[in-house]
């Protein structure tokens, strides 16, 4: 049993002044593995500071200054991968598959980061004048429990880069997490205050930083419903707002693609992260004439997507984070029921074997219309919704009906026609014929799925105030 009673303030491991606790269970077991003590606000305050005082000096460091610092955290965190991937299965019951890509790209975020300085000018001219773009001030970090390192690493360093300090707020039910990234980044000696990282919950914690005055950017990922609340409240303070939220993205599979790639490859869009991802691909488009082949597709793929124990390197789905997130997936599966739907595969309950963590039988639904509310609501879990259309049109049609637009998938044979189709989607990443990541290309979200964009030069200029000297001649 591990008690993690220690948050991080001003480069030291703190007594916070909260008192209260919150168990940590295993999602695989349900067993307690520990406890961790809650921050308070006052907790809060005292990291804002921090970071407040540390923005006097770390705003004016230099690029060479900013890498140096970006290669140590880099240097520690690559010292301790094994930690990282078994920590993430263990906690969160991320599947070793996931966790070990999750941590490829928690060390190519420091690998971006420094890109950036390497290219970035950060002073330029427009029109007649000179425009700097500077570090805009201590900003707020607030990020959920479905990668939550990953989340604090590509934050973090595109901060760093900007010339920003930090107060982190990672998900309360992350600690082990934020303990193994925490020792890291002290390891790695960065001026104290640069970051500062308080456990606690979303309504005491987040709310302050939401709310105080000294923080000037707030960079969130969570739910749509969170992110309106800290929008609301940031606007009081004028705060600026980048936000990461949810998703329901479409899958569209013209009639020319190679199937027997396409439908594996939407499976496996579909149940990423056993579902738990804001960009998995939960709407499956597909032509009506090609229902019968997607189906046999289907039902031939699902068996190699193993479910089970997270540390097994076989296992694509492993448990749901939490019995709450359990329920959830529960409660959509039985709507889609409801709705008149028909399960192709999974179904209610837990897989046999599996009875004591939170799993769930990876679910495809067919006979969905994109007007149910499993077609329309972000189910967060191993829940895919097959979707019949007629022509072109109606899959751009249907793709887009719907009130996010963070990612879609396209699948041809035809280059060509597949980024026509994507063109026309709005959705702040598409992909095509595959699935990747580009740490220089803009992530975010069209409609509610988000405001603003991480990642490469649009991400770091959110970090920034643009500030134009202009001298009449
Ligand atoms: P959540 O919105 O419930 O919580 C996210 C964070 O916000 C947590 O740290 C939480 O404590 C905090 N929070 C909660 N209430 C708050 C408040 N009133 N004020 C300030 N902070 C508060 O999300 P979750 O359940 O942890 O994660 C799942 C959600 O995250 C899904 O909706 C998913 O789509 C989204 N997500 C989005 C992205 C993206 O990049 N777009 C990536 C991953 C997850």
């Amino acid at each position: 049993m591990k008690t993690i009673d220690k948050i991080y303030i001003n480069g030291e491991f703190v007594t916070p002044n909260g008192t209260e606790y919150f168990d940590l269970i295993s999602p695989t077991t349900n067993e307690k593995l520990g406890k961790v003590r809650l921050g308070n606000t006052e907790d809060t305050q005292n990291a804002i500071e921090a970071a407040k005082n540390a923005f006097k000096t770390f705003s004016k460091t230099t690029n060479l200054e900013r890498i140096e610092y970006l290669k140590n955290i880099k240097s520690s965190v690559e010292k301790r991968k094994d930690d990282f991937i078994n920590i993430m299965t263990e906690e969160y019951g991320g599947t070793f598959q996931f966790a070990s890509v999750s941590y490829d790209y928690m060390l190519k975020s420091f690998d971006s980061a420094i890109n950036l300085l390497n290219s970035y000018s950060f002073i330029k001219t427009m029109g007649e004048s000179e425009v700097q773009m500077t570090p805009i001030g201590v900003v707020g970090i607030i990020i959920p429990w479905n990668s939550s390192n990953g989340f604090i690493c590509s934050k973090l360093s595109t901060a760093i880069a900007a010339g920003c300090t930090t107060v982190i707020k990672p998900s309360e039910m992350s600690a082990q997490q934020t303990q193994l990234i925490l020792e890291c980044l002290h390891e790695a000696n960065l001026p104290k205050g640069v970051f500062n990282i308080v456990n606690g919950l979303g309504e005491i914690v987040g709310a302050e930083i939401s709310r105080n005055p000294n923080i000037a950017k707030i960079s969130f990922t969570g739910s749509t419903n969170v992110g309106k609340i800290i929008a609301k409240e940031a606007v009081n303070t004028m705060k600026r707002v980048t936000l990461e939220l949810g998703g329901k993205s479409p899958n569209i599979i013209l009639d020319d693609a190679d199937f027997s790639k396409a439908i594996p490859l939407a499976i496996g869009a579909a149940f990423m992260n056993s579902g738990q991802a804001c960009i998995a691909g939960t709407r499956l488009l597909i032509p009506e004439n090609k229902l019968n082949e997607v189906k046999a597709l289907i039902k031939e793929t699902i068996p190699n997507f193993i479910v089970g124990d997270p540390k097994n390197p076989n296992t694509a789905v492993g448990p749901m984070v939490s019995e709450k997130q359990f329920n959830r997936v529960q409660d959509y599966i039985q709507t889609g029921i409801n709705e008149g739907a028909e399960i192709l595969s999974g179904g209610l309950g837990k897989p046999e074997g599996l009875e004591n963590g939170n799993f769930v039988k990876p679910t495809v639904f067919i006979n969905v219309n994109n007007q149910m509310r499993i077609a329309r609501e972000e189910i967060f879990g191993p829940v895919l919704s097959v979707i019949t259309y007629k022509t072109e049109e109606e899959a751009i049609e249907i793709a887009n009906d719907t009130t996010y637009g963070l990612q879609a998938y396209v699948s041809s044979s035809d280059s060509k026609r597949a980024h026509n189709i994507a063109s026309q989607i709005n959705a702040g990443r598409v992909q095509i014929n595959g699935i990747g990541h580009d740490p220089m290309a803009p992530f975010g979200g069209f409609k509610q799925s988000g405001i603003g964009r991480e990642f490469g030069t649009i991400g770091l200029e959110a970090y920034l105030e643009p500030r134009a000297l202009i001298q009449p001649k």
